[in-house]
């Protein structure tokens, strides 16, 4: 099986989809990998090192395009590059499905069989291919370390002759993947860690990190078959809006990662609430490229309102990227591994296996994954 990386073209992207060390794993169970030059030097990856993995270089990536049984990326594909793929190769990377209509229809009509990166069910089997888990646990730590960078007091508390510098707090809201691990750095560098989600189920683990649970009796908020939280209502959303608005104006610093799957970011911090907080504070939103949980929160920006910073940083792991790239990469090793045929030698489209019923979206020129078709179709 022909396997071929390009390199990212995503300005900024310094996470690159497949490190040597995966690229051993992959050549040794019989897959022949091809690298475009250059696709791991953003993550400080010389072509010399995937050569001695095993991988071969090339300069021509549309060649290699067209030739690939298999083609592994971290960003979507551009369209102009899908009408180059192979009838019935594969495609694997994050692809942004909900969103990305007109690339999810190209993908089919040139016969792609394209793997969605963000659709990998989250459950326990696939735990190792979960490339939103990996990402979004180093972003969870950038977003404290930038806000303690930003920040004009220390996070510990220190007793010094000076006198007794006290906790800076810390408030986290939306606590998955991304805001544990917000709540675990935090605490670890000294502050104290409130917390808030509206999955009841959350409290325990917020506390077993030494954090305090912020509760908020919103009535039913439930969660979906795979975990995730279900939208508010108008009324839950004032609820919420009203308890968030006292922990803020209390905080240093406030994280927020709240998402809705598939859907754009709930607004929970309102500029009120930013004006409540004292000047010198920093707001992280790590929910700035699903529409934003604050108000006034702008892509790739720090926006200052009344003292107060907001960071809307995008592709925060990015800025971790070489772990980022380790991750990512050891994600596409297990889906790939997982799915490798060694008779064949050749990564196997099980149709019947759930991993794949879950992240498959197009396959023989149709869009097979149902919710993605459903929406596409309307
Ligand atoms: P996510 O990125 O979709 O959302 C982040 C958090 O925001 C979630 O905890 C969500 O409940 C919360 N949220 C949504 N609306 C909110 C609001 N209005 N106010 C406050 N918080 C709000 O979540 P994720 O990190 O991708 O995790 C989603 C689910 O998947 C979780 O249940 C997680 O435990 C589960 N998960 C399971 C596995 C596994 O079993 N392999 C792996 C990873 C994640």
């Amino acid at each position: 099986m022909r396997i071929f990386v390009p390199k990212e073209t995503h300005p900024g992207e310094n996470r690159v989809p497949l490190i040597p060390a995966t690229v051993r794993k992959i050549v040794d169970r019989g897959g022949d990998v091809v690298v475009e030059s250059g696709m791991g030097l953003a993550s400080h990856h010389s072509d010399e090192a995937y050569t001695d993995a095993g991988a071969k270089v090339t300069l021509d990536r549309e060649t290699a395009l067209s030739e690939a049984n298999l083609v592994l990326r971290l960003r979507k594909p551009a369209i102009e590059e899908v009408r180059k793929l192979g009838d019935g190769s594969i495609h694997i990377s994050f692809l942004d499905p909900f969103n990305e209509h007109e690339l999810v229809s190209a993908l089919a009509a040139s016969g792609v069989s394209a793997i969605s990166m963000e659709m990998i069910p989250r459950t326990t089997l696939a735990q190792k291919m979960d490339a939103l888990s990996s990402q979004a646990s180093l972003a969870g730590y950038v977003a404290v370390i930038l806000a303690a960078n930003r920040l004009d007091k220390a996070y510990p508390m220190m007793m010094t002759a000076a006198g007794t510098i006290a906790p800076a707090r810390v408030f986290i809201i939306g606590v998955g993947v991304a805001g544990l691990q917000a709540i675990a750095t935090a605490k670890r560098l000294g502050a104290r860690v409130e917390a808030f989600d509206t999955r009841p189920v959350v409290e325990e683990q917020v506390q077993s990190l030494g954090a305090k649970f912020v509760k908020v009796d919103l009535g039913e908020t439930g969660e979906t078959e795979q975990g995730y939280a279900k939208e508010l209502t108008e009324e839950q959303q004032a609820k919420q809006r009203e308890a968030m608005a006292k922990v803020c104006a209390q905080s240093d610093v406030v994280i927020t990662t709240a998402q809705l799957f598939g859907r754009p970011a709930p607004r929970i911090v309102t500029r009120e609430m930013v004006e409540s907080m004292n000047p010198g504070s920093v707001i992280v939103d790590l929910a700035v490229e699903t529409g934003g949980n604050v108000e006034g929160s702008e892509p790739d920006q720090e926006v200052e309102v009344g003292g107060v910073k907001i960071l809307g940083l995008a592709n925060l792991p990015g800025r971790v990227c070489a772990n980022a790239s380790q991750m990512y990469s050891s994600n596409l090793g297990a889906l790939i591994e997982h799915f490798w045929d060694d008779d064949k030698k050749e990564m196997a489209l099980n149709l019947e296996d759930e991993i794949m019923q879950g992240c498959l979206i197009t396959h023989q020129g149709e869009i097979v994954h149902e919710q993605i078709r459903e929406l596409i179709k309307t």
